[in-house]
């Protein structure tokens, strides 16, 4: 018997609404400095600059100023 569309929806609503492993954070301070999509880190910073760029990836974090590497989208 199949699962009703209904029951499935609420056993994926329990689930966060976003993959909480696709997001790069700062190392100190936690502060959200990417997403990584398709391969790639998107990168969002002030007044609607956007950027896609390839691994590896480094970037200050505008929070605290520390360094932040990533080499892969499969870092924890
Ligand atoms: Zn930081």
């Amino acid at each position: 018997m199949p699962t009703p569309d209904h029951q499935r929806q609420v056993a994926r609503s329990t689930r966060p609404p976003t993959n909480h492993s696709n997001e790069w954070r700062c190392t100190r301070c936690d502060k959200l400095l990417g997403v990584s999509r398709d391969g790639r880190m998107h990168l969002r910073f002030a007044r609607g600059h956007e950027y896609f760029v390839s691994f590896p990836v480094v970037a200050t974090c505008r929070g605290c100023g520390t360094l932040n590497q990533v080499t892969d989208t499969a870092q924890r």
